[in-house]
């Protein structure tokens, strides 16, 4: 059975091999996630490499996400190199290269002493600890410990309450995204950005490579629909998200970002913790399970793997149990009535009229494939976003296309040549997914494409089409009624 929702999978020490990174492909993967928040350059290039060149042995295109680091705050070094802060004591909190102890803080962060504010909270190393400020001073914070407990160096710190002023990206971004543009990654992952500006940012810095905007800070959850305006999807960053807003209401935060992010026509990726467990158990445990489930049953594009393929155990059978669980929802949720999207034509009307109506026509006449000819891949992506029950299979003769369409939902990416003419291309995909075993001869198919070819026309042609229709040999009788419909034409 053929899944719809896409696995995204982290690769690290476990998986950064030739060999671990055929095991993902071949378990499931479909974008493969460098994070560089770890690892040199040298690393990420011959992970890349890898996964380009298995990706091409194996027949199945995969995409690659560039995951930059962003402005991620810490604290600096202590004395012995972690100190306990204890509950009710008070501390100081500086933005100096200074070995803390456990009553001095450093913060590597210069403007802490103008963006921190008294009443601000100081979270840190991932929730763990929490601090209130509780008096600013030129040349220091006042905080109380209203959470104790080990802190040790170079531990995440972050504001939830502040307005912070540094620039969203770092040095060490700026040369990852030079970088990566000269490994052309397909997706670029861009970490605690607040605004559609940060994000509008990095898609220029990443020469125009769609952008996935990581909802990791409160400010960005503030600033969702400034973000959804720019940004080509985004993720449910849980981790960081968790640290910035109340844990509780994250599972309402994931559904609210995953709906107005689906309803913006943008991809949607829920992230980290998925199958934390399979981390280094063979099994996932029961409440995984159901939250790989609760993702897809809100609706997201792609779920992602972190821990589990980069550091696990068993990062190959994590990629299988993911994609059995989401093939499990995917059942009932596709045959649920109000699954299905409002029209959306922000920017391309025309190209989502015909992609929603080849969605509602597969829905009508019960066809089970969606062939869509597609240059930039926008074809494919509107289709997939009105969640049709067909699946889509969509050729490109690009192959950077082919590798992004490797993320959307439901979309089964091909390579096939240009053609000059729309019924050569049409012939030729016809007979792709008859070869391929992909429909049967006599089957009806929906055909969406931009026509004529070659002509940068957006997509304006939606058809029904019987395999085999135009072969003069094939039997009339195939040619007869769709399911539970008398054939009009016969
Ligand atoms: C997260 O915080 O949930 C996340 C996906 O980001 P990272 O893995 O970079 O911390």
């Amino acid at each position: 059975m053929f899944r719809h929702t896409k696995i995204v999978a982290t690769i690290g020490p476990a998986t950064a091999s030739q060999e671990g990174i055929r095991g993902l492909i071949r378990a499931g993967m479909n974008v493969a996630r460098m994070n560089f928040s770890h690892g040199d350059h040298e690393t990420h290039r011959k992970v890349c490499s890898w996964v380009r060149e298995e990706s091409e042995k194996e027949g199945t295109p995969v995409g690659v996400l560039q995951d930059i680091q962003g402005p991620k705050l810490r604290v600096g070094e202590f004395l012995g190199g972690a100190v306990h802060l204890e509950r009710g004591s008070r501390v100081r909190l500086v933005p100096d290269n200074v070995v803390g102890t456990d009553e001095l803080i450093p913060v590597v962060y210069e403007p802490l002493l103008t963006d921190i504010e008294v009443g601000d909270r100081v979270v840190l190393s991932d929730g763990l600890l929490r601090l209130t400020v509780t008096d600013t001073n030129q040349d220091h914070l006042e905080a109380d410990v209203i959470l104790g407990g080990e802190l040790g160096d170079h531990k995440g710190v972050a504001f939830p309450d502040s307005d912070l002023t540094a620039s969203s990206l770092t040095e060490q971004d700026l040369a990852d995204l030079e970088f990566g543009k000269e490994l052309e990654v397909d997706y670029v992952g861009a970490s605690f950005v607040r605004s559609g500006k940060d994000v509008e940012q990095v898609r220029d810095l990443a020469g125009g490579v769609p952008v996935i905007a990581k909802i990791e800070l409160a400010a960005a959850y503030e600033n969702l629909d400034d973000i959804l305006e720019v940004a080509a999807g985004v993720m449910v960053a849980r981790g960081d998200l968790g640290v910035q807003l109340p844990l509780e209401r994250i599972p309402l935060i994931q559904n609210d970002i995953l709906s107005r992010g689906n309803a913006a026509g943008r991809l949607t990726i829920t992230a980290t913790e998925m199958l934390e467990s399979m981390t280094s158990s063979p099994r996932p445990t029961r409440a995984e399970v159901t939250d790989v489930a609760t993702a897809v049953m809100g609706g997201t594009d792609a779920v992602m793997l972190s821990a589990e393929t980069a550091v696990g155990q068993f990062p190959n059978r994590t990629v299988e149990v993911m994609g059995r669980i989401c093939q499990a929802v995917e059942d009932d949720v596709l045959h649920k009535p109000d699954r299905r999207l409002p029209f959306f034509g922000a920017r391309d009307k025309k190209a989502s009229a015909v992609a929603q109506a080849a969605a509602e026509t597969t829905a009508r006449l019960d066809i089970d494939t969606i062939v869509a000819f597609t240059e930039s891949g926008n074809t494919a992506f509107l289709i997939s976003k009105y969640r049709p029950l067909a699946k889509v299979v969509a050729f490109s003769p690009i192959h950077a296309t082919l590798n992004r369409m490797a993320l959307y939902w439901g979309v089964q990416p091909f390579y096939l040549d240009r053609f000059d003419f729309t019924d050569h291309m049409i012939a030729a995909g016809e007979e792709f997914v008859e070869t391929e075993g992909l429909a049967e001869r006599g089957d009806a198919i929906v055909i969406v494409a931009g026509v004529p070819p070659n002509q940068q026309a957006s997509t304006n042609l939606v058809m029904v089409q019987y395999i085999g229709e135009r072969d003069q040999g094939i039997d009339a009788h195939l040619m007869g009624a769709l399911p539970g419909e008398q054939n009009d034409d016969a």
